[in-house]
Parts: C-alpha cells; sequence; structure tokens
C-alpha cells in the first residue's frame, strides 16, 4: 500500500498537480488578502500572499538607466556624470525599480515583517532581470552581512536568504564572503559621518574568485554597497556586479 501511495503522490507531483495543491494547502494558513494590496487572494496565480496582479504591476524601471550606477537620472543609456567623474568599485550596478508603492511594500514585508516565502519570487525577478541585461553568470553571490548583534536580535538573516535564492536560481553558489563590524545604527547620521563609518565596516571572511554578484535590498546612497565592493576585492573578487530590489529615487539625498 505503502508503494503504491508513493507512486501516486510521485504521479501527483511530476502533473505539476502538486504545485496548485500545495498553494491551495498554504492558502489555507496564510491570510487571505493579498498583502500589498489587501484584495481577496485568488486560488491560482498569487505567489508568496501576493496576488497576481501585484507582481505584474510592480513599479519597474521602464526608461534608460546609466549602466554603471543604475540611476534613472539619465536621458540616454549612457554613463551618468557622477560614474564618469569618479568610477564606482564596481563594474555594474541594477536594481529592479524605485524604492515606491508595491516594491516598496515588498522589500518591508521580506525585510521586516520575516515573509520569507517572499525570497524565491523576489530571486526570481533579481536573476530574470540579471539575465536581461546581458551580465553573465556570476562565479559566486554574495549578500550585504548584518552585525552579529543585529543578526542576533533578529534571529534571521534576510539578506543572506535572497542571497541565497538569487544563488539557487543562477545555479551558482553562495558564499557568506564579508562580515560586518558592529558601528552602530546608520539611522539619523549624517552622509560623511555614515560614510566614514562604512570606509571600515566590512571584512573579509571567506575568499572569493572571478565574478561576484553582491545582492541587495534597497540601494540608498550607494556606500554601503561600494565598501562591500572594496571588500570583496580584497577577499580575491576580479569583477563586481551589484544587484538590489530597489533604489531610493535621489541616492545621496536620503538620509
Ligand atoms: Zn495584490
Ligand atoms: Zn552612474
Amino acid at each position: 500500500m505503502v508503494g503504491q501511495r508513493e507512486f501516486l503522490v510521485q504521479s501527483w507531483y511530476h502533473s505539476g498537480a502538486m504545485a496548485s495543491s500545495a498553494e491551495a494547502l498554504a492558502l489555507t494558513f496564510l491570510p487571505s488578502t493579498c498583502a500589498t494590496c489587501r484584495a481577496a487572494l485568488p486560488w491560482t496565480g498569487s505567489r508568496a500572499g501576493i496576488c497576481a496582479g501585484c507582481w505584474e504591476r510592480l513599479p519597474l524601471h521602464r526608461g534608460p538607466l546609466c549602466p554603471v550606477c543604475g540611476s534613472p537620472e539619465v536621458s540616454t543609456g549612457e554613463e551618468c556624470l557622477a560614474c564618469r567623474t569618479e568610477p564606482p568599485p564596481w563594474r555594474a550596478a541594477a536594481s529592479l525599480g524605485p524604492y515606491e508603492g508595491t516594491l516598496r511594500d515588498l522589500v518591508l514585508l521580506f525585510k521586516n515583517r520575516g515573509r520569507d516565502e517572499l525570497a524565491k519570487p523576489l530571486a526570481k525577478f533579481l536573476a530574470g532581470n540579471l539575465e536581461s541585461r546581458g551580465w553573465k553568470r556570476p562565479d559566486a553571490v554574495v549578500s550585504v552581512p548584518m552585525t552579529w548583534v543585529r543578526r542576533l536580535r533578529r534571529g534571521y538573516d534576510q539578506a543572506g536568504l535572497l542571497g541565497r535564492a538569487v544563488a539557487r536560481e543562477l545555479g551558482t553558489v553562495y558564499v557568506r564572503a564579508l562580515r560586518r563590524h558592529g558601528r552602530g545604527a546608520q539611522v539619523g547620521r549624517s552622509r560623511s559621518e555614515r560614510l566614514r563609518l562604512a570606509a571600515d565596516a566590512f571584512g573579509v571572511r571567506r575568499r572569493v574568485a572571478g565574478r561576484v554578484l553582491l545582492v541587495d535590498d534597497v540601494i540608498t546612497t550607494g556606500a554601503t554597497v561600494a565598501c562591500c565592493a572594496r571588500a570583496l576585492t580584497r577577499a580575491g573578487a576580479d569583477e563586481i556586479y551589484v544587484l538590489a530590489i530597489a533604489r531610493t529615487p535621489q541616492p545621496g539625498r536620503i538620509p
């Protein structure tokens, strides 16, 4: 009987029925309204408690972007003035869209509300974005580390979870290459203060080589990823790419 049951479960799985049944099962436990627009969740099309409409209407970048820093404040697809004047310590950086609307809701749900199930669909978006930009598959995926104090207090590392999910999507390895030294919260500090604190905030935990993809949730001033990129160069990376879920509309001007 057990064998027959296993066979039935396996054929159920391979027929694709498992996905919809698992989804139905998940819906029994997950809230029945979309976590961002609050509309009733339909039985199909929703992923990780977010309705299909919200996934389709994500505010992604549409216009030209600076190919180096990913800034949308360019009229053509040429490098922006800031990148030409002071090239950042990475090959290219990009984000899915501006930090607003549904994209902002998703980041907050994932980062602060412990909605781990968002890691996979977000990673799929990031992996798709990397491919659409023509970036080659990285040799390793790295995430921005949090301080051990914060990690202990939170009990989980969302950035690591996202980094691992992206590595899985791209069929490459996730490496905890960096460590973060406790330097206190960045909120409420001036830009120059944050830059100074961030400069020596990251250390090498494990060596890397070749092309490295640094995954982050939101790029604000770019200072954090720049410091991570410098640490990754020290860790052995030859080429660094940065990919984030979102970026604040005016990096550098938002505290
Ligand atoms: Zn929705
Ligand atoms: Zn730029």
